[in-house]
This record gives structure tokens, sequence and C-alpha cells, in this order.
């Protein structure tokens, strides 16, 4: 069966891709075809779970099946939960990854024990009428400067104590088995994955 989603991240449509791979039987996970002649989005929710509901709800009246959305952020205690649900708009409206990974490590000086943690929300929608939501959260720390070349937006900075590195440092396959993304994408294919 065919998942479309909606994402313009390269980093999330890679890692859905690799999840369909190694956990989705028959599951081929397919971007929106009209996707960038549909208004985006507006992303007015103060929850991730209100933002994936509205995304997968908006964008699946416009799929020719069932469609997900996935929205996702980093939440730093020492920030209150901060950048949360504007982790892609953290340093301003268009900013780069580089640009929020700054500001996130200029917020952060001098505090020494950043914990932090990922969450995932993943809506499924059809036709403009919401199937279902999962979640997963993974806990850290974020670093005082970016390890690794690998992932994306803030991977470089958190730190996974069990694999005593940061989620830049690993494969996709290793981050896919811990992370936020991960538990929901596997939440996803178990209920709709054929
Ligand atoms: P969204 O597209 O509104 O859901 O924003 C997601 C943003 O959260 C991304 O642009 C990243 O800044 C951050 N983010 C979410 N998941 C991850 C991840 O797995 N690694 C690193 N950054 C992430």
């Amino acid at each position: 069966m065919t998942l479309y989603c909606a994402t313009t991240n390269p980093g999330k449509l890679r890692e859905f891709r690799l999840a369909a791979e190694r956990l989705g039987r028959n599951v081929e996970i397919a971007t929106l075809p009209n996707l960038s002649s549909i208004d985006p989005a507006e992303e007015t929710g103060d929850t991730f779970e209100e933002n994936a509901v509205l995304k997968a709800v908006y964008y699946s009246a416009h799929a020719p099946g069932p469609l997900f959305a996935d929205d996702s952020g980093l939440e730093v205690a020492a920030l209150g939960g901060e950048p949360g649900v504007r982790s892609a708009r953290f340093a301003g409206a268009a900013a780069t990854d580089q640009a929020n990974n700054l500001l996130l490590l200029e917020k952060l000086r001098g505090l020494e024990h950043c914990v932090a943690r990922f969450v995932c929300v993943i809506a499924l929608a059809e036709r403009g009428a919401l199937l279902a939501t999962f979640r997963g959260v993974v806990e850290g720390e974020i670093l005082h400067e970016p390890r690794g070349p690998n992932g994306f937006g803030y991977d470089p900075l958190f730190f996974y104590p069990p694999f005593g590195c940061s989620f830049g440092e690993v494969s996709g396959d290793r981050k896919l088995l811990v992370s936020h993304r991960g538990q929901a994408l596997r939440q996803l294919l178990a209920a709709y994955g054929g």
C-alpha cells in the first residue's frame, strides 16, 4: 500500500523511507504529488498533536489515499520546553538548521547539564478525516558543540547517553531504533503497514 506524506524536510523524508524499508512489509512512502502547488498548512497549534493533526487533515484532502504528517521538535528543560513546536523556526521563519543550533547554544551558554527530549507526533488522515495519532519521545542532553555529520536539525547537539554519542554520530538505522520518529513510525507501520 502507499502512504502519502506532505513533508518538504529531506531529513524527515529519509527517515520515513528508511523505516518503511525496514519495517513496512508492503508499504511505500510517497510524497504528495502536487505538494508544491498547495498552499502550506499554517502550523497554528500550541502542541505537536495539534499541528500534526491539522497538517494531516489539511493535506489528506489533496491526497489520493491515506496521508500522514509528522510534527516534531526539541524540548529543552532549562528553556521551559523551548524551542518545542517552534523548533524549525527557532531562529526565524526560514532559519537554517545551523542558525537554529547556534541560537540554542547561545541560549544555553554557561549551563552545565542540559537535559532535553525530542518529541514526534504522527497523525494519519484520509480524505480530510483523522484516523489516528502516534507519539514517540527520546530523552538526552544538549552538547556544548555539534558532534558528527549525520542526521539533520539538532541531531549533532543531541547527546544520547545509552549510545554515548550524539545523534549526529550514528547511522540512520541506529537512530531509528531509539528515536522519537522511529517510535512513532513503528506504531504507524504496525497499525497500517500491511
Ligand atoms: P516541524 O517540521 O514543524 O515538525 O519541525 C521539526 C523541526 O524539529 C526540525 O526542523 C528540526 O529542527 C527539529 N527536529 C525534529 N526532529 C528532529 C530530529 O530527529 N533530529 C533533529 N532535529 C529534529
